[in-house]
């Protein structure tokens, strides 16, 4: 199939707007598998999108050889309401200023949307039964009556993802290492991509609470699956949030370098019919969500670190002082904010001046912090 540009126009909020959302898609249209790769849905984080551009090229030569065995959805700006929020020169990214909503929050609960619609009418055959399933939600989907732009851009995503045996979602943190979210069925199935890309870690969470993009599907399945005994429900779309450093790390050679990689993962896989090349080195193997601390500061300072990205910690070692910017001590005194683990230093933050409460960094451990457990696990 030749490269296919499809646009839609978004209706604006606001009288005059509307907003090109573009979708690429690649490869046979009737082959049995697909894969779709979206980046930005955080508008401000841009080293998936430099990915996807050095990923595009790879993918239609793949084809132009008769090689892709599967077909692609790529979506280089998921987010392009996003790219317009600019306020006094700065770009929000991540929330929607009308609602404050974060764009990777409060997606669908598809299991309330299609559950009892499923319900009586799966069988014995695991592949008929996600066929039922997908048909049903695509079919959810287009009854859904958009209110608001961003709605209507949230189910043109589904649309597009809901059907995918790979859904990769690809973002960023604010200076950081790469790193992987998912879910815990799919791993260790999915150490491979974190090979691949070169993963330092992998963390899981069945329900990390915000209503994420990459747990629409998974959560899905396992609802399904545990509401309809008896029958075959598998996993149907390994999908993932792929973190591709930080938001400042956007360069050509970056880009170039995790699109071969990306690419090897997908002939790895049989998806390309193409010579991975050789094996990558093994990534750690994942671990709990609940396992990474996120240290935050307990008031308002300016922070210094003293630990680098990927720096092994112990508890109680200090990582960052916070010097006070109010106050007797203002400007002199240095208090040290310690790790609550012991880990290594996965992230940090690129603004150094933290309100109280800010995060600062986030530390991978092993073992399941207290208060880190069944309850809400993300930053924000
Ligand atoms: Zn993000």
């Amino acid at each position: 199939m030749p490269f296919e540009r499809k646009t839609i126009l978004i209706p604006g909020d606001a009288p005059g707007l509307a907003t090109e959302f573009t979708c690429l898609r690649i490869g046979p249209a009737d082959a049995p598998r697909k894969v779709h790769l979206q980046a930005a849905l955080h508008a401000d984080e841009h080293p998936g999108t430099m990915l996807l551009h050095h990923l595009l090229p790879l993918l239609r030569g793949a084809d132009e050889q008769g090689l892709l065995r599967a077909r692609f959805s790529v979506l280089p700006l998921v987010n392009p309401l996003g790219l317009a929020n600019l306020s006094l020169r700065h770009h929000i990214g991540r929330y929607d200023p009308n609602s404050g909503i974060n764009f990777n929050r409060r997606w669908p609960d598809l299991f309330a949307a299609v559950g009892s619609l499923v319900a009586g009418r799966l069988g014995d055959d695991e592949a008929a039964n996600v066929a039922l399933i997908r048909r049903t939600v695509a079919e959810w989907i287009d009854r859904q009556q958009p209110r608001t732009a961003v709605e209507q851009l949230r189910l043109l995503v589904l649309r597009e993802a809901h059907d995918a045996d790979f859904v990769l979602d690809l973002h960023c943190d604010s200076d950081s290492l790469i790193h992987i979210f998912t879910s815990p069925e799919l791993m260790p199935g999915l150490q491979d991509l974190a090979d691949w890309i070169g993963a330092t870690a992998t963390l899981t969470a069945a329900d990390s609470g915000g209503g994420s993009f990459d747990e629409v599907l998974p959560l899905l399945y396992r609802r399904l699956a545990a509401a309809n005994p008896g029958r075959p429900v598998p996993l149907a779309s390994a999908t993932a949030t792929l973190e591709y450093r930080g938001q400042y790390d956007v360069f050509d050679s970056h880009g170039a370098d995790d699109a071969r990689r990306l690419f090897g993962f997908l002939c790895g896989r049989g998806l390309i019919a193409a010579d991975p090349g050789p094996k990558p080195a093994p990534a750690p193997a994942a671990t709990p969500f609940e396992a990474t601390e996120i240290v935050r500061v307990p008031g308002p300072g300016l922070v210094a670190y003293r630990v680098e990205l990927g720096e092994r910690v112990t508890q109680g070692q200090p990582i960052a002082d916070l010097i006070a910017l109010h106050g007797p001590d203002a400007f002199t005194a240095r208090t040290p904010i310690r790790a609550g683990t012991d880990g290594f230093v996965l992230s940090r933050s690129l603004a150094k001046y933290a309100p109280r409460g800010t995060m600062i960094a986030k530390i991978v451990g092993t073992e399941p912090l207290p208060g880190r457990t069944g309850g809400y696990l993300l930053e924000d």
